[in-house]
């Protein structure tokens, strides 16, 4: 057994999971949790949660709350997150005290706050934007710290398109932002009351691309089919499996999950987001150190899902394969639409009932624009492979179909 960068396995069988975070990927660890014989405990702010109804048992705090991950962590042999909005600090002393957390705190701390996270993914020597913080205010001459950026570190210097994000707490494009000029930077870096924001390069990407990783106790790594991501104002709308992209392409960014995860000795599942440029080049857009939206199709396309992935990394058991059972599949996001407390029932059948159709419905009580409500996952054969975006877009107009 490769012991080099691992953990010692734990004395004992871990049957109890705590997860932080209590949305759909916390609630579609179900099915794997009930077949491996582990119970989820869940630490979520909010009763009405997805993953409270699948929890053995839950605690109702905010994620932050360290005192509440105390608890919970009396109620669990191990705990994983779904959802990275956590006060590291104030877990740090949890961890002392010998609560196992997996991904450890330590593989965490680099990857929360996105200029950090940068910064991290420059040392270690993977590909990304060109970037740098923006910290103080307008006026004040010592307020760009630029890591690797190439440009004049002047405001008025500047080379335009940049994009803007937030350092913590953004996800689905909130906290994004495409600045054209200076004059929407000092406006928008305003409206977000100064506040530390990071500041990069503009990529013109040809495509977007995801992949999922996980790395064991021992050590071990195993990497998903990379897959193509198409955005909408930032937010996912559809997942193409696998990319269409050369052997090449998809070795180099197995290369790249496999050197973050090492790197980190991380225990758990990734989600890594990249670019790809017309001249063939790979950027990493940004990591998720937790199951992530663009491996939901390994739910119904995988030998192991992202999910049963987690769930056997973090309790010390071996990986399982990553491999597609099928020859492509699309994932589509059923994002709300309206403002309603519409389960959606019929829509929902009329979906199941296309062929090879698989509808994941996370159970929220309401609906609002942009809100991620469920996906669809159609498995296709080798015919079929190349009409995965038709497929989806067929997907898309029965939901989005008043
Ligand atoms: P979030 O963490 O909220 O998901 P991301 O940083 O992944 O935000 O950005 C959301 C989307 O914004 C990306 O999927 C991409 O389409 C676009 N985007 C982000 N960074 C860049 C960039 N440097 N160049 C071009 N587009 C970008």
């Amino acid at each position: 057994m490769e012991t080099i960068g691992s953990e010692m396995m734990p004395q004992k069988e871990i049957q109890r999971v705590g997860v932080i975070g209590g949305g759909q990927l916390a609630w579609m660890m179900a099915g794997a949790a009930k077949s491996l014989g582990i119970e989820l405990v869940i630490q979520t702010p909010h009763p009405t949660d997805p993953a409270v109804a699948i929890a053995s048992d839950s605690i109702f705090a905010p994620i932050h709350d360290a005192t509440a991950t105390a608890q919970l962590a009396s109620r669990c042999d191990v705990i994983t997150f779904e959802n990275e909005f956590i006060n590291l600090d104030a877990l740090m002393p949890l961890a002392q005290q010998g609560v196992c957390f997996r991904p450890r705190l330590e593989a965490l701390a680099p990857l929360l706050d996105k200029y950090d996270q940068r910064s991290y993914l420059e040392d270690i020597g993977l590909p990304q934007p060109n970037f740098m913080t923006l910290e103080g205010e307008i006026g004040n001459e010592e307020f760009i710290h630029a890591a690797s950026f190439r440009q004049p570190l002047n405001l008025s210097n500047l080379e335009f398109p940049l994009v803007l994000k937030a350092r913590r707490h953004g996800y689905d494009g909130q906290g994004t932002f495409i600045i054209k000029d200076s004059t929407s930077l000092q406006e928008i870096w305003k409206k977000l009351g100064y506040a530390p924001v990071l500041l990069e390069e503009f990529i013109p990407f040809e495509r977007e691309l995801a992949v999922i990783a996980a790395r064991s106790v021992t050590g071990e790594v195993v990497v998903y089919p990379v897959v193509e991501t198409q955005q909408e104002e930032q937010v996912c709308r559809r997942v193409l499996v696998p990319a269409e992209i050369s052997s090449a392409i998809v070795a180099e960014i197995e290369a790249i999950a496999r050197t973050l995860l090492n790197s980190l000795q991380a225990v758990g599942v990734f989600g890594l987001e990249l670019f790809l440029t017309a001249d063939g080049k790979v950027l990493v857009n940004e990591v998720s150190p937790r199951t992530h939206n663009s491996g939901h199709f390994t739910l119904d396309a995988c030998k192991t899902s992202q999910f049963e992935q987690q769930l056997r990394a973090v309790t010390g058991l071996p990986l399982g394969s990553p491999a597609l059972k099928c020859d492509a599949a699309v994932m589509v996001n059923l994002l709300g639409y309206e403002y309603s407390q519409n389960d959606y029932l019929e829509k929902r059948q009329k979906l199941a009932s296309l062929p090879q159709t698989f509808v994941h419905w996370y159970g929220k009580t309401e609906s609002r624009p942009g809100r991620k409500l469920g996906h669809v996952t159609v498995l296709l054969d080798s015919k079929e492979k190349a009409e995965g975006l038709t497929i989806s877009k067929k997907v898309e107009s029965l939901w989005y179909t008043p």
